[in-house]
């Protein structure tokens, strides 16, 4: 999508530092590497908006991008580090706590997995914990140029299955390199943002 106005408000480590806006949000969650500041940047049509490769470590703060004054993306911390802190792991806890259990603008969230392998423990963790709060998801199978024609189909079903995807919960194959999958996420998104 394009956007006239796509910038990061804020990288927040507190509800304190929350923007203050009533737009409605969405938020972004997937392991570490899985491509999500790629993802990022493809759907709101930039090139650097979300960091591609960020320095693992940063898994403390909440970015909010605002997007035309319309919607916010928040990006959740990459998770799935092997050497994280216990104090790390609990920060983070903390946050998306405080976070889903206080903001009042949450409208959804988006999960990416990496659409090569099947969902890490942390997948599931995630995706659980968001369906506790009874939230809208979207399932984004990222990197998906690199699994053969071929195997697409098949591999999806399989990422499904492991996921257990219920009624409503969607899984779409992207790519940031081909930008398949663009256009029906962003529907899907806005359909949940708008709602
Ligand atoms: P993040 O850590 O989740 O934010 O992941 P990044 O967006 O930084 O991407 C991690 C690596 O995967 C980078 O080397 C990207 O170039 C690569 N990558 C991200 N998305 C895609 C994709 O759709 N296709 C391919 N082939 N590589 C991708």
């Amino acid at each position: 999508m394009q956007f006239q106005k796509a910038e990061l408000v804020i990288s927040a480590p507190d509800r304190r530092s929350w923007p203050d806006t009533h737009l409605p949000e969405i938020v972004l969650a997937g392991r570490s590497n899985v491509g999500k500041s790629s993802f990022i940047n493809a759907m709101c049509g930039r090139k650097k908006l979300a960091y591609v490769g960020s320095t693992p470590g940063k898994t403390r703060l909440l970015n909010f991008f605002n997007l035309d004054d319309r919607y916010m993306l928040v990006d959740v911390p990459g998770y799935g580090y092997a050497n994280i802190s216990k104090q790390q792991l609990l920060q983070f806890g903390r946050m998306m706590e405080e976070y889903f259990n206080e903001r009042e603008q949450k409208k959804g969230a988006v999960i990416l997995v990496d659409a090569r392998h099947m969902p890490s423990e942390d997948d599931h963790t995630m995706l659980e914990y968001i369906r506790y709060f009874q939230l809208p998801i979207i399932i984004v199978a990222t990197k998906i140029d690199k699994v053969s024609k071929s195997r697409r189909a098949h591999q999806l079903s399989l990422i499904r299955k492991d996921l257990q995807l219920q009624d409503g919960e969607q899984l779409y194959p992207f790519s940031s390199a081909t930008k398949e999958g663009e256009e029906a996420i962003w529907q899907a998104m806005k359909t949940i943002l708008e709602a």
